[in-house]
């Protein structure tokens, strides 16, 4: 019974791992994938940069520097894709490079072993965007809270103001020695009262 539960425990500790590996492989193959992608629109951009050179110098006119300026932009664009995919490629692997030498090590590293360049403590820029949000939130319900908080003391002081009409308005009528049985005549009274 116990070996049985033993052995039962081994495989699912080593189904787990097999099941992280592969995971973490599949994501792997998938940023390896994106970054081929990348280079292949490098490649291209290259292409149609080559072209409209060549196709201009044939007809003897100017280059486009706008369409030049474009599609260097979007080549810039593609790089910056394609270091940060490498990045996470790094990540996932629990490695960085560093910043010096570009050596890969170990993403806990305080100095590269390769250089004894010193490394930049890493920060989740993640999990500070979140908590920047969080903060700013806050602030602001605190903020729609105060807002709340005197309109809600301006509507008090307004009911108790009326409140007190309402008992002159009482004292008024209980002094007056005709009994005022009609409603009209009752609200005529209300509104001359407001108007005072
Ligand atoms: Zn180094």
């Amino acid at each position: 019974m116990e070996i049985l539960e033993k052995i039962g425990d081994a495989a699912s500790k080593t189904y787990k791992y097999t099941a992280e590996k592969t995971s973490k492989f599949a994501k792997e193959t998938k940023i390896k994938m994106q970054i081929n992608e990348h280079k292949g629109d490098i490649k291209e951009l290259y292409r149609e940069i080559g072209e409209a050179v060549y196709e201009k110098y044939v007809v003897d006119e100017n280059i486009d520097i706008e369409f030049l300026k474009e599609k260097c932009e979007e080549i810039k664009n593609l790089s910056d894709e394609i270091v940060k995919c490498k990045d996470e490629i790094l990540k996932l692997n629990e490695k960085r490079q560093c910043k010096n030498c570009y050596e890969e090590i170990g993403i806990n590293a305080n100095y590269c072993p390769n250089c004894g360049f010193q490394q930049e403590e890493i920060v989740d820029t993640k999990e500070e965007a979140v908590k920047e949000k969080i903060v700013e939130e806050n602030n602001d319900e605190v903020e729609e809270n105060k807002e709340e908080l005197a309109e809600n003391q301006e509507k008090t002081d307004i009911s108790k103001e009326k409140n007190k009409k309402t008992r002159n308005n009482a004292n008024q009528d209980s002094n007056s020695n005709e009994e005022q049985t009609d409603i009209d005549e009752l609200n005529e009274d209300e509104d001359n009262n407001e108007e005072d």
